[in-house]
């Protein structure tokens, strides 16, 4: 890839158009929630937790629609929140160039925009897919253009149900805690938000210096003349792989269960606006046979990501290997899978995220109540999936429903805006793009939750609205004694 020298007066000129736009559409909205101090404290309207591409396109959606009371607190340094620039390995994102993702439906936000006014349009034409670290950039100026109030590493440690209609956040912010009051709580805490990083329970038989979860933070310069082994086929298992060859390994072997990798990346193929807005309204057996089909089909690695592992002469693909045992011999361990037996002196899993609302320790005080697909809908028989069992069931602003109703009112405030919601709303929350629409539904559903909570004070402000717009003067009671008469009509004319 040649590294181009990025043009800064054409991407000023974007920002002026931008900024033009902004100011065409009355951006920010007209502010509206009426402000709330309780116990001496300001309430925030909304606290998103977050500061990914979720986080962020649902902070501007509330700032398009006038809730400018909310902030966006992120663990991460300012420039490193999601995976893009801290776990992501590949070199390019797996998404076509072309997605207006964030963008809601601004022309001069899509990146797009950002790149050509960058790099030009031939530049452009050229691209094959989005640099990682240049789409890191891209949500880094999205932020700065839209001046979302995020606040950098600002960890939420826990959130509270309170008596009253309010939840409490304890956060810690820069070594200090401290407590926050929110109306409504949006989870935008990414792919692992209501779980972590899935590993097969196998990995427990040898020691953890022997083997690392793909999002984890490796040190590949250690695999160095290494025999490394790689458990999966999907799209990180591939890019982890790479970064391990290229890194200097000796040996890559790739343990994949199945015997053959996917090759169709279904639901994304059948993609559509239709799909967009229509997958929420399906019956809720719909939604489970398409995911359930979705899920069995797998979604294949990208080619180039595979190409990079298959161009080093180290890498073996094992195919129908799933491992059987794992076993710790000195200074190495040996992978058993039906096909043989592997000495590697370090194992890492590509084997994904899960659920698992005791990894989440925000959420303790909810995780009991929280009512989850299984707690309602049997699985259809022939499609038990446990993907799908543990995916929360939620409401129509992505709100979590309670297991036993009225045993925690307050989930309706807490809002599940990443992956996991993807059964109750299709993939409107974790992927680039349907990530807008995604955010506008949400942030509707809020905005609406909040006008009708605080409907007495809109209807006191309605009742005491009194500026005229007519003065009285502009025309004359024809009938009022004072007034003039009008001259009689002259019959001959
Ligand atoms: C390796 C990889 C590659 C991907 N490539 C693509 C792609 O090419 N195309 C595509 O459409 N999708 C892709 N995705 C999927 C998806 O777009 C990304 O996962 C994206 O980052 C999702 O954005 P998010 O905002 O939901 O989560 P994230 O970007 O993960 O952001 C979540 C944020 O929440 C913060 N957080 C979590 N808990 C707390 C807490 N308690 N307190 C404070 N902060 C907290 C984290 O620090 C993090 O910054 C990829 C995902 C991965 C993992």
């Amino acid at each position: 890839m040649t590294m181009l020298s990025p043009d800064a007066a054409g991407l000023a000129a974007l920002e002026a158009r931008l900024r033009q736009d902004l100011s065409w559409l009355e951006w920010p909205a007209k502010s509206w929630v009426p402000r709330r101090l309780v116990d001496g404290q300001e309430v925030t309207d909304v606290v998103i937790v977050g500061g990914g591409m979720a986080g962020l396109v649902a902070s501007a959606m509330l700032t398009r629609f006038g809730v400018d009371n909310h902030v966006v607190l992120d663990r991460a340094k300012a420039g490193q929140e999601g995976p893009w620039v801290t776990y992501a390995r590949m070199l390019t994102l797996r998404s076509p160039k072309e997605l207006t993702g964030p963008a809601m439906g601004l022309p001069a936000l899509t990146f797009r925009a950002f790149y050509e006014a960058q790099y030009g349009r031939e530049a452009w034409r050229t691209l094959d897919r989005a640099p990682r670290t240049l789409w890191m950039d891209y949500l880094t100026w999205y932020r700065k253009m839209l001046n979302l109030p995020v606040r950098n590493e600002v960890a939420v440690a826990r959130i509270q149900p309170r008596g009253d209609d309010l939840l409490a956040l304890d956060i810690s912010e820069a070594g200090a805690a401290r407590q926050i009051l929110a109306r409504h709580v949006v989870l935008a805490t990414g792919r692992d938000g209501l779980g972590g990083p899935y590993v097969p329970e196998i990995a427990q038989r040898i020691d953890r210096r022997f083997w690392a979860h793909t999002a984890d933070m490796i040190d590949f310069a250690q695999l160095k003349t290494k025999r490394v082994a790689m458990v999966g086929a999907g799209a990180s298992a591939m890019d982890n792989a790479a970064v391990a060859l290229e890194a200097g390994a000796a040996r890559l072997d790739l343990f994949i269960r199945r015997a053959d990798i996917p090759r169709i990346n279904k639901f994304t193929g059948i993609g559509s606006q239709g799909v967009v807005h229509g997958f929420a309204g399906l019956p809720d057996e719909w939604k489970w046979r398409f995911l359930d089909h979705t899920l069995n089909a797998q979604t294949p690695p990208p080619r180039p990501s595979v190409l990079r592992v298959s161009a080093f002469p180290q890498a073996q693909f094992h195919l129908a290997s799933p491992i059987t045992d794992l076993t710790e011999i000195d200074d190495h361990v040996v992978v058993t899978t039906p096909k043989g037996r592997y000495e590697i002196d370090f194992i890492i899993f590509g084997t994904g995220f899960k659920v698992d609302l005791a990894l989440r320790p925000e959420l303790a005080e909810f995780a009991p109540h929280i009512r989850f697909w299984r707690d309602r809908f049997p699985s259809p028989k022939g499609m038990e999936n446990a993907e799908l069992e543990t995916s929360p069931d939620l409401g129509e602003a992505f709100e979590f429903l309670e297991k036993v109703p009225g045993a925690c009112p307050a989930l309706s405030r807490l809002h599940c805006f990443n992956y996991p919601a993807t059964l109750s709303h299709g993939k409107l929350s974790g992927d680039i793009p349907a990530i807008s629409e995604g955010a506008d539904r949400l942030a509707r559903g809020i905005v609406r939750r909040l006008f009708v909570d605080d409907r007495e004070r809109h209807f006191e402000n309605l009742k005491a609205f009194a500026t005229p717009e007519i003065l009285g003067d502009e025309w004359r009671d024809a009938d009022a004694p004072s007034a003039p008469q009008p001259a009689p009509l002259d019959a001959s004319t």
